[in-house]
Order: structure tokens, then C-alpha cells, then sequence
């Protein structure tokens, strides 16, 4: 068998995530005792919730520690039907499914979704796992450039504009990730209204909800009345919110069919995501606010201190983020490609961040402030200097 052939098609299409790769890289570098400034995490620096741990280590003691229906436990769907209230959201617990991870469950979106030839709008930039999980579904993803004038959002006119016959769904991520861009509820019910009368499908990934600045709330799309409910896939989970990323739970709640259709593949994949991350979920929806509005405070402290450095940097262009942890920043006047712009700049002054290019913006970075505001300040040091130079 030839080397080629051994890898399938499907396979062979995607690259690994950039995303991860380059924060384990600035990790491991930290751990041999490089001073390495990490700009590239795309996790909470923040630990766990005592109480949510307590709860996980509850649960191994009393031996919860076996399989549990695929789709999640009862009472953690119970309060994740609590949770979408909140967001006007109405799904009762068969309709939502619980996997192994935000990313799990939009992958199971897109997998009981997307046929071979079907097209899926992925409003660029992007989150980088979006195309690649397209390709592994055999779809063909549509990208539509949107631009810092417009924050970085999608107008009902554009999407218009790129529906063709085989659209089947559009990926719609606000906040987002990479560039904090926030959608008004306006916004929303116009794409709304857009995608209702073209029968097209709606993946709304809300991780970032609870990280939002200035006062700003977050809308669901799924909420602005029955006919987008029925076409829209919701996406939350508990990584970004309750600094849980390596607990692995995400969630989505969705139309009857499409929670048959995604338990199904589930039964077959991964099953039950892990029975005692579920506790500490039990643990985290049933806790106060307090923990993520202090959380979220302290990034808007540092979005605050880094967007003051960044105006005085001329090289550097940015649109002031108001959501999630990331500034994406334009660097075409240093006329470097982003890979260049990040490579050299962790090898020559130890700053670790992710080349725009992933995102589908090679003349961007993204610098993520998920790190302590002491770090912030002697990496944005670092990167001041090392720019004069260029
Ligand atoms: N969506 C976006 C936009 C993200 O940035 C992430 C972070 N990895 C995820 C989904 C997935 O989160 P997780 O799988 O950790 O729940
Ligand atoms: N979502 C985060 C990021 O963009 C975590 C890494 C990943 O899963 O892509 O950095």
C-alpha cells in the first residue's frame, strides 16, 4: 500500500489546530524554565471553583463512576434547561445533549447536519476548528470576509449575498473568537429573519457568553421566535465560563430530530462524556454568579490595560474587543505573514501568540489575555520593543 493512500481523503484535509499546538509549545517551554509570556492561551487562567472539585472528588468516592445515559445525566440536563432560560431559551431535557467539550458538540452538530456537496457560511475570521471539522463532514465551507470597519461582523446583505442552492448552515460565534466582536440583537434578527426565509440552519456557539464588556448582554439567536428556534443548534459549555477546559463538558440544545440524530452518533462515539465532570457541572450551574462576573471583571481590567498599550504601538492596529479574552491585532504595516510575525517574535523576544493566518487573516495575531495582568505588562514590554526593531 502506497504511503498516500493510507490516510483517508477525508483525513488529509485538515491540519492540526494551530490553537492548541502553540500553547502547548509556550507551556512546555515554561516548564524548562524559559521566561516565556503566553499570549497564546485560549483557556481561563483562573483555577477551578474549590466547590465544583469538591463535588468531582464527591463523586469518585461514592462510585459515580461508571457509564451514564449518552446524552448526560438528568439532573445536569435538567439545569441546563434552567440555564437556557436565561437566555430566553426554551428546550426541555430530551433536548439537549451533553458531550465531551464545547468542540465535541458542535462537531455532532455539523456531523448530523452536513451532507457530502452541502456548504456551510463560516463568517471569517474564524475559530479554527470550524472548516476543518466541514471537511471532515465532506461539506464545503463558505467563507465570508468581514472587516474591522464593521467589527468584524456579518450583515444580513452579505450573507444574502453568498446563499447558493446547497447552503445548508451558518456558524455564527458571539462572542468570538478571534476577534471579541459582539452581535446586537438587531443584528441577530436580521440574520435571522434571512436565514428563516432560506431555510438555513443556525450553529450558534456561545462559549463566550458570560465574558462580555461595557455592560453589553448577550442575545441568543435561537430566542428571537419560533421559527429560528426550530432551524438553530445552541452551543455552550463549561470551559471558558467556570475555567473548566480540561473537565471536557459542553452542551447544545437543539430541535427533537437533531438531538436523535446527534444521541445516535454519541451512542456510537464517545458515549456518556466522563460521569464525574458531570458532577462538577451539577456542582458549577447550581453555584452563584459570583465566580464568573469576578472573573470576567479581571478581563476587562486587562482587555482595558492592553488596548491602552496597544494605541501607542503604530505598527499595531486592533479593534477594541467586547467579548472573550482575545485582541485581534492588524500587523500589515510591519509587512510580515503572521506565522513570520509570531515565530519571530517568541524566538527573539520569548512572546508566545497565534498567527492570524489559522483564523484566516494572515496579516493579524491573536493575543490572548487569559494570563495575569503582571505577565500583560511584560509582554506587552517585550513586544513594544522588539517592534521598534523591525
Ligand atoms: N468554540 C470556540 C469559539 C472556542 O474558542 C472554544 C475553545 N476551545 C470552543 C468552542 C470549545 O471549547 P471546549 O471544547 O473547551 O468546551
Ligand atoms: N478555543 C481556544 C483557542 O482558540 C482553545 C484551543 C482550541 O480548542 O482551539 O485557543
Amino acid at each position: 500500500m502506497r504511503i498516500e493512500t493510507r490516510v483517508s481523503e477525508r483525513v488529509k484535509k485538515i491540519h492540526s489546530s494551530s490553537t492548541l499546538a502553540i500553547t502547548s509549545k509556550a507551556k512546555k517551554l515554561k516548564s524548562e524554565g524559559k521566561d516565556v509570556i503566553n499570549f497564546a492561551a485560549g483557556e481561563p487562567d483562573f483555577d477551578t471553583p474549590l466547590a465544583i472539585k469538591e463535588q468531582a472528588i464527591e463523586a469518585i468516592k461514592s462510585g459515580f463512576t461508571k457509564y451514564t445515559p449518552t446524552t448526560g445525566i438528568p439532573e445536569l440536563r435538567q439545569l441546563i434547561c434552567e440555564k437556557f432560560k436565561t437566555n430566553s431559551l426554551s428546550y426541555e431535557p430530551s433536548q439537549i445533549v451533553v458531550s465531551s467539550g464545547a468542540k465535541h458538540s458542535i462537531f455532532n452538530a455539523m456531523l448530523a447536519l452536513i451532507d457530502k456537496g452541502d456548504e456551510v457560511i463560516i463568517p471569517s475570521p474564524f475559530w479554527v476548528s470550524y472548516p476543518e471539522m466541514v471537511h471532515v463532514c465532506e461539506g464545503t465551507p463558505r467563507f465570508i470576509k468581514t472587516t474591522a470597519e464593521n467589527n468584524f461582523k456579518l450583515s444580513a446583505q452579505e450573507l444574502q449575498a453568498h446563499i447558493g442552492p446547497h447552503t445548508k448552515l451558518l456558524v455564527l460565534n458571539s462572542p468570538s473568537n478571534p476577534t471579541g466582536s459582539v452581535y446586537r440583537k438587531e443584528e441577530l434578527q436580521e440574520l435571522a429573519a434571512l436565514c428563516v426565509s432560506k431555510k438555513i440552519f443556525v450553529l450558534s456557539d456561545e462559549i463566550y457568553e458570560h465574558l462580555m464588556y461595557d455592560g453589553l448582554r448577550h442575545v441568543s439567536i435561537g430566542s428571537l421566535g419560533k421559527e429560528i428556534y426550530n432551524l438553530t443548534i445552541t452551543v455552550n459549555g463549561l470551559s471558558k465560563s467556570f475555567s473548566m477546559t480540561g473537565w471536557r463538558i459542553g452542551y447544545l440544545g437543539a430541535p427533537a430530530d437533531i438531538v436523535e440524530a446527534i444521541s445516535k452518533l454519541q451512542d456510537h462515539s464517545t458515549s456518556n462524556p466522563c460521569s464525574i465532570s458531570q458532577k462538577a457541572a451539577v456542582a458549577a450551574l447550581g453555584m452563584s454568579d459570583e465566580f464568573t462576573k469576578s472573573m470576567a471583571g479581571e478581563f476587562q481590567k486587562r482587555r482595558d490595560y492592553i488596548a491602552n498599550r496597544l494605541q501607542s504601538i503604530k505598527k499595531i492596529k486592533f479593534v477594541m474587543p467586547q467579548g472573550a479574552f482575545y485582541v485581534f491585532c492588524d500587523i500589515s504595516r510591519t509587512r510580515l505573514p503572521s506565522d513570520v510575525f509570531a515565530s519571530r517574535l517568541l524566538q527573539e523576544a520569548l512572546v508566545a501568540l497565534v498567527p492570524g493566518g489559522s483564523f484566516g487573516r494572515d496579516d493579524y495575531v491573536r493575543i490572548s489575555f487569559a494570563t495575569g495582568l503582571t505577565h500583560i505588562e511584560k509582554g506587552m514590554d517585550r513586544i513594544e520593543e522588539w517592534i521598534k526593531l523591525l
